[in-house]
C-alpha cells in the first residue's frame, strides 16, 4: 500500500527549515557550494561540509540545537551522549534545551585491535544504567559507524536509545539501527572520480584548498612541538 501523499504545506515547511538551516551553517563557513572541490579520497565534488567549522558560532549551535531539542521534547530523556568536540558543543546545546534537563555525558572515541571503538569513562557509568532514556546527538550522519558503536555501549549498560538528534545527514537511510535519526539537514553531494567529473568536463577551477590544509595537518603535534622549540628567535621559557 502505498503512503498517503504529504501535505504540500508540510513539504514546503520541511524544505523551508532545511533551507534556513543551510543557510546558517553557510553563514560558519562549513558549508560551501557551487564551487569544485578536491576530496582526500581523490575524487571532486561540487559541495563540502567542513565538520571543524560546524559549531565555531555559539549563538548558531545554541539555536540549531534547540531545534533538535524541541524535536524531542515529547519524550523524556535522562542522558544526552556523544564523542567528538563538535557533537559535545552541539549535546551541550541540546540537553540545556530540552524540557527533561538531562544531563550530559560524553564516551570517548579511539582506536583498538585495528577496530573503532567508543568507551564512556568510568565516572558516567552511574548515569547510563539499566531503564535509562539516552538522546545521541551527532553533528555530521555519514556512514553511521559512530553512532553504531554508541548504541552498541547504551545498550550493553542496559540503557535504551530514544533517538539521534543530528546537524547533518549524508546518509539515504533515516535510521540507524531502527533508532530514527532527525537531521535539520539531509543531503549528500554526489562525487565524481576526475575523468567522470562534469565540472571538470565545464573547465571550472579545481579547489584543492581541502586537501592541503589537511596535508598541512598530518605532522604529529610532538613533531611541532620540536619545531615551534627550534624556531629562531625564541625566548626562553623561565
Ligand atoms: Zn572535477
Amino acid at each position: 500500500m502505498t503512503p498517503p501523499p504529504k501535505r504540500p504545506d508540510a513539504v514546503l515547511d520541511a524544505e523551508a527549515r532545511e533551507k534556513i538551516h543551510l543557510d546558517i551553517l553557510k553563514r560558519t563557513g562549513a558549508y560551501h557550494a557551487n564551487d569544485h572541490i578536491l576530496l582526500p579520497s581523490g575524487q571532486h565534488t561540487g559541495e563540502f561540509i567542513e565538520k571543524t567549522l560546524v559549531t565555531t558560532e555559539p549563538s548558531f549551535t545554541e539555536g540549531l540545537g534547540a531545534v533538535i531539542a524541541k524535536h524531542f521534547a515529547q519524550w523524556p530523556i535522562d542522558v544526552v551522549l556523544s564523542t567528538g568536540p563538535g557533537a559535545l558543543i552541539l549535546s551541550h546545546c541540546v540537553a540545556r534545551a530540552h524540557p527533561s534537563r538531562p544531563v550530559l555525558v560524553y564516551a570517548s572515541k579511539g582506536v583498538s585491535g585495528g577496530k573503532r571503538r567508543v568507551t564512556l569513562p568510568a565516572e558516567f557509568h552511574r548515569l547510563i544504567r539499566q531503564g535509562t532514556k539516552v538522546l545521541l546527538v551527532e553533528d555530521l550522519v555519514s556512514t553511521g559507524t559512530t553512532l553504531k558503536l554508541l548504541i552498541q555501549l547504551v545498550e550493553h549498560h542496559g540503557a535504551q536509545v530514544v533517538g539521534i538528534g543530528a546537524l547533518w545527514r549524508r546518509t539515504k537511510k533515516a535510521d540507524v539501527r531502527g533508532k530514527p535519526v532527525f537531521s535539520l539537514v539531509s543531503r549528500d553531494f554526489p562525487a565524481y572520480p576526475p575523468d567522470a567529473c562534469p565540472l571538470c568536463k565545464k573547465g571550472v577551477p579545481l579547489n584543492e584548498e581541502f586537501v592541503r590544509r589537511r596535508q598541512a595537518r598530518r605532522p604529529s603535534s610532538s613533531e611541532e612541538q620540536r619545531a615551534k622549540e627550534n624556531a629562531p628567535g625564541k625566548t626562553p621559557a623561565r
